[in-house]
C-alpha cells in the first residue's frame, strides 16, 4: 500500500470512529433489567432499574428505584451528592440527626456530598424515584449501617402522625370489618403492589368510577389521584374520553365532581 492510500485509509477509519461516538444511543423502554435491591443495602422490598450507566467521559448514573410501602435504604452517603426526583407515591428522606421529610410526586431532593442519609417509601404508600448521582473515582455511594427501627419508626411517626384512616372515619363505626379490609387489603396490599404505579392505579380507579357513575367515591379518588401525580388536565381528558365509552351523562357528572375537587389544594 502506498503512503497516500495508507493515509486515506487512516482518515476513513478515524471518520468511522468519530461517527460511532456521535451516534445517538437509545435504550428502549422495557429492555433494561429490573433487579431486586440488595438486602445488604435496602430494608424491605425495592426494585432497581438502571436507566443510564456512564460509558464515556460522562459521570452521572441514573436509576429508577421502586420501594414497597415502608421499604428504605440503609444509611449511606454519596461522594458528589445525589438528586432524587419523586415520580410516584409518597416517600420519606432523612439526613443524619435531621427531621424526616415527606417527598411527593414532582418533588426534587438534592442531597449534598458526603451527607449521611436514607430514603424510602412512606409506611402506607409505595414510592418510586429517579436517583441521579455522579461518580468520584468510579464510586457513587458509600453504604453504612441499617436505619434502626427506632430511628425509622420514630422519625416516620413525626412526619406522619397516626390518624384514623379515611375508611375508619367514614364507616369505622357502622362497618368496622369493611373499614379494616379497605385499609389493609385494598390500600395496604392491592394499591401497594409494584405491578402498577400509584398514579396508574388512580387513573384506572377514577376511570372505573366515572364509567360506573359513582360521584361519591369519584370525589375522593380524584383527590387521591392528584396526590398520586394525576394532573387536572389529565383528569379532564379522561372524563372527556370516557364520554364516548361510558356515556355523556356520566362525563357531565364527573365534570361537576372535577370542578369541586380542583377548587381544593392537591
Ligand atoms: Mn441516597
Amino acid at each position: 500500500m502506498n503512503r497516500l492510500a495508507a493515509a486515506a485509509l487512516t482518515l476513513l477509519m478515524m471518520g468511522a470512529a468519530r461517527a460511532a461516538d456521535t451516534e445517538l444511543q437509545v435504550s428502549r423502554a422495557g429492555t433494561r433489567p429490573v433487579t431486586q435491591a440488595s438486602a445488604q443495602t435496602f430494608t424491605g422490598n425495592a426494585k432497581v432499574e438502571m436507566l443510564r450507566v456512564p460509558t464515556g467521559p460522562d459521570r452521572a448514573s441514573i436509576g429508577t428505584v421502586s420501594f414497597a410501602p415502608g421499604a428504605r435504604t440503609v444509611w449511606h452517603s454519596h461522594p458528589l451528592g445525589q438528586t432524587l426526583v419523586i415520580t410516584a407515591g409518597i416517600g420519606r428522606v432523612q439526613r443524619w440527626s435531621g427531621a424526616v421529610e415527606e417527598m411527593r410526586v414532582g418533588d426534587v431532593v438534592r442531597i449534598p456530598p458526603n451527607v449521611k442519609h436514607w430514603h424510602g417509601a412512606a409506611p402506607a404508600s409505595a414510592m418510586t424515584h429517579l436517583a441521579i448521582s455522579e461518580a468520584l473515582d468510579g464510586k457513587t455511594v458509600d453504604w453504612l449501617e441499617p436505619v434502626a427501627e427506632a430511628q425509622g419508626a420514630a422519625g416516620q411517626a413525626v412526619a406522619a402522625p397516626v390518624q384514623p384512616s379515611r375508611a375508619q372515619r367514614l364507616i369505622g363505626d357502622v362497618a368496622p370489618k369493611l373499614a379494616q379490609l379497605t385499609d389493609e387489603v385494598l390500600f395496604g396490599d392491592v394499591w401497594a403492589r409494584p405491578g402498577l404505579s400509584p398514579r396508574d392505579r388512580s387513573l384506572a380507579t377514577v376511570s372505573a368510577l366515572i364509567a360506573l357513575n359513582r360521584p361519591e367515591q369519584l370525589r375522593s379518588h380524584m383527590a387521591l389521584g392528584r396526590k398520586n401525580g394525576l394532573t387536572n388536565d389529565e383528569i379532564v381528558e379522561t372524563l372527556t374520553h370516557l364520554a364516548f365509552y361510558a356515556g355523556w351523562p356520566n362525563a357531565l357528572t364527573a365534570a361537576g365532581v372535577a370542578r369541586e375537587v380542583f377548587s381544593t389544594k392537591p
